[in-house]
């Protein structure tokens, strides 16, 4: 995954749990704003049930304390009030007073004189009730009228305190007489307000009159300040809102709403008591009345926002995580590990961007010559160190918008933005210089050597195969891939592809090159060679296929097909009644080596019933060279079947007499370069070697075929030296089947 594919899944991502996170948090305010609205309704009705309560209470005690003055007041009617001595019921209403917790008790006759006993003070027998306040004489006047009345409330000249006036009538007969009042502090509410139980022990309930003013206020309040006389003053009220509220008070409406104090909400109720414009006021706190509900409600306040945290958190931490894996997975994806460099699959990827930009670039394969030596030599770390130093070499030596990358082993690939052949060369030249000059320093003087294949807005398999073909030389370090190689390159994919069908559809045709004998110039064996007929009849040599079947391992499956060829020709001869040579078939490595091959080698030969010891394998000198137990395990199999082993191309590598001496073979097929240096050449020391060669297969007990045996100079040359059989173009040139049998194998065939 790439850097912007990544960054935008985590937004996408972020974008989730963002969204998320708002749903939750809209779920949350709506359950918070939820309960809140619940816990006012809630508080409302308490608060509206509560009032109700002290109104019923606070009538209860009005109307004891009016059972009591209506009691007396009857008492009075009985006892002519009028006849009795003023001395004399002015001490009958002090004893009912003292028997009483009225602060003054009072009677008024109907002319207004009147007669007073406050608690304390004593009785006065002389108290009109134009003394008394107006509040007072309102009620009293009020209950002159046949009522029972309550005065609002008034300061008491005689005692701490508001106080207020109960007043009832007293009759004789129908006739009001007199007026019976009574005055009581109001601490008798105050009791009442200050109860704990008020709102569930959290709430304060005041009274006031109509306009507002305190009438009771209780002495624990969520507004702290003392001295408000009146609603208005304090907090609770904005005041906007005055007015209206005034004219609510007016109506004698009840009044639900809030306010806020010391940063709390606060809830008040005003219920009209319904005398004299009384209310009722309840005042209490949002978290008081939500006691229980509020820790809930923060509780799910705070874990909403860990939850939101820890979703932030997670978020950040994973991105950062995925970050980390990813920038590690690029790394493990698109660098080398050794050199730091980038790797093949990175470059390839740039360079598609570049070619679809249609840029001017041209792609190098640099590679080093024999680093396996210098690994052999200097050790594997000292290997690895100069691919390191090349690395860093290649890094500084590059411009703007040019990149490399260590492909494997040894192998580089680099983008340059030079397309010209002459300046490409100079480059390369200088970077060599760069490269020598890191790589190696002062610490040896090993003759490094780098070559080089160059495409010119080309791609990197190109620049590969223009490198290859310079691979074996050690003149050429720059090769530029050109039309030859694109060729070559065609002609390769074109083989690889038919290989299969051509195998099948019989277009590897078996070709024969008679093998004579050197002394009586009679022909003694023949070696089978491949061409391959093309559909369109042209025919292929095996050097433009072999090689490569060697390289991609189909010459395996060719190898065998060849001696399947070979038994089905022997066998046609022995059907035919001529007697049959033996034939030689090149084996080659691959095939050589493979589990099956003995048993796939019997089966041909059973198949045929053909003779095993009509049928040599030629090896090659260089299998031989590698291990040798191996191979003479192997010979010693094919021995055993009744094949026989012949060594191809000896003296054409690094043959050894060693090896000869101690392989298991047949018969030497001395290679065709050595004839032509000994004879044709002149090579006076080559001829001395072949001739010991031929001397020790001979004691050895093997037979020696010469190949490339050309004129009758070379077959002389060769016969003097001992060796048994010739081969080549002097005899024949290697020819199909039905030509070699009427060529050799007819009754009239000269043998
Ligand atoms: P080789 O096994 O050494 O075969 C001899 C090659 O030398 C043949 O080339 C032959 O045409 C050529 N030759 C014969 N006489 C002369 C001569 O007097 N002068 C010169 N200059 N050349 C001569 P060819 O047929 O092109 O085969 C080339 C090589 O391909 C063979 O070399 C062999 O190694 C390989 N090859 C051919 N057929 C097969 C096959 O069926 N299987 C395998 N594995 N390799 C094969
Ligand atoms: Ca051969
Ligand atoms: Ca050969």
């Amino acid at each position: 995954m790439d850097e912007n594919k990544l960054r935008r899944l985590l937004t996408r991502m972020t974008a989730l749990v963002v969204a998320v996170c708002l749903i939750l948090l809209l779920i949350t305010g709506v359950i918070v704003a939820y309960s809140i609205r619940s816990l006012r309704d809630y508080m409302y009705e308490q608060m509206q049930a509560e009032a109700q309560e002290y109104k019923k209470r606070i009538f209860r005690q009005m109307d004891s304390d009016f059972q009591l003055l209506h009691s007396l007041a009857a008492f009075l009617e009985l006892s002519d009030v009028a006849a009795m001595p003023r001395q004399a019921f002015a001490d009958g209403l002090y004893q009912i007073n003292a028997a009483n917790d009225f602060v003054s008790i009072a009677y008024f006759a109907r002319e207004g004189e009147g007669v007073i006993d406050t608690l304390g003070y004593g009785t006065e027998a002389d108290y009109p009730l134009a003394a008394c306040n107006e509040d007072v004489k309102k009620a009293v006047m009020q209950s002159m009228q046949g009522e029972d009345a309550v005065s609002r409330m008034f300061e008491s000249e005689v005692s701490d305190g508001r106080v207020y006036v109960y007043s009832v009538p007293v009759y004789e007969g129908d006739q009001v007489v007199g007026v019976l009042a009574a005055s009581d502090h109001l601490d008798i509410f105050a009791d009442i307000l200050d109860g704990d139980t008020v709102l569930g022990g959290n709430g304060y309930i005041h009274m006031i009159g109509s306009e507002g003013k305190f009438l009771v206020r209780s002495e624990r309040s969520i507004v702290k300040e003392s001295g408000l006389s009146s609603i208005f003053d304090g907090p609770y009220i904005p005041e906007d809102e005055e007015e209206e509220l005034l004219s609510c008070l007016a109506r004698q409406e009840s009044v639900f709403s809030s306010f806020r104090y010391e940063g709390q909400e606060c809830l008040f109720y005003l219920e009209p008591v319904g005398l004299n414009g009384w209310y009722l006021f309840c005042a209490n706190t949002v978290s008081d009345a939500g006691a229980s509900l509020y820790p809930i409600l923060l509780a799910v306040g705070i874990a909403f926002f860990l939850v939101l945290a820890l979703a932030v958190f997670l978020l950040f931490y994973g991105y950062s995580q995925v970050r980390k894996s990813n920038t590690q997975l690029v790394r493990l994806a698109y660098y080398d590990a050794l050199t730091g460099a980038e790797n093949a699959l990175r470059f390839s990827q740039k360079l598609e961007g570049c070619q679809q930009q249609a840029e001017e670039y041209s792609i190098l394969a640099l590679n080093i010559r024999h680093f396996k030596f210098y690994n052999e030599i200097f050790g594997k770390k000292m290997g690895d160190r100069l691919l390191c130093d090349i690395t860093q070499a290649i890094r500084a030596d590059l411009g703007e918008g040019e990149f490399f990358c260590r492909e494997a082993a040894d192998l580089f690939y680099l983008l340059i933005r030079d397309t010209k052949e002459s300046s490409i060369r100079a480059r390369f030249g200088c970077m060599v210089q760069q490269i020598k000059k890191a790589a190696l320093g002062e610490r040896n003087r090993y003759a490094l050597s780098l070559y080089c294949g160059v495409a010119v807005k080309g791609g990197m398999m190109q620049a590969l195969l223009a490198q290859q073909s310079i691979k074996n030389t050690y003149t050429t370090a720059v090769a530029f891939y050109d039309e030859a190689l694109h060729e070559k390159e065609r002609r390769k994919n074109r083989i690889e592809s038919h290989m299969q069908a051509a195998l099948e559809s019989g277009e590897f045709k078996l070709f024969l090159q008679p093998k004579m004998d050197l002394r009586t110039g009679a022909l003694a064996g023949a070696e089978a060679l491949v061409r391959w007929q093309t559909e369109d009849g042209s025919i292929l040599y095996p050097g433009d296929f072999i090689p490569l079947f060697e390289s991609n391992g189909f010459c395996a499956k060719l190898d065998l097909y060849m001696v399947e060829r070979v038994c089905a020709h022997l066998r046609a001869w022995l059907d035919a009644g001529i007697p049959p040579v033996p034939i030689s078939v090149n084996q080659s490595k691959l095939l050589f080596y493979e589990g099956d091959y003995m048993e796939r080698l019997e089966s041909l030969v059973h198949r045929y019933r053909v003779p095993p010891r009509l049928i040599t394998l030629e090896i090659l000198e260089g299998l031989a060279a590698e291990h040798l137990e191996d191979i003479n395990a192997r010979i010693a199999q094919l021995h055993d079947r009744g094949f026989r082993v012949s060594m191809d191309d000896f003296g054409s590598g690094y043959s050894s007499l060693n090896t000869l001496c101690q392989l298991k073979i047949d018969e030497l097929k001395l290679d065709q370069g050595f004839l032509r240096r000994a004879s044709r050449e002149g090579d006076a020391r080559r001829f001395l070697i072949l001739e010991q060669i031929v001397e020790l297969a001979r004691k050895l007990g093997l037979s020696t075929v010469a190949e490339g045996v050309e004129t009758q100079e070379d077959a002389d040359l060769m016969r003097r030296l001992g060796c048994q059989y010739g081969q080549g173009y002097h005899y024949s040139r290697p020819i199909c089947g039905r030509q070699f049998d009427s060529q050799y194998m007819e009754p009239s065939a000269a043998r």
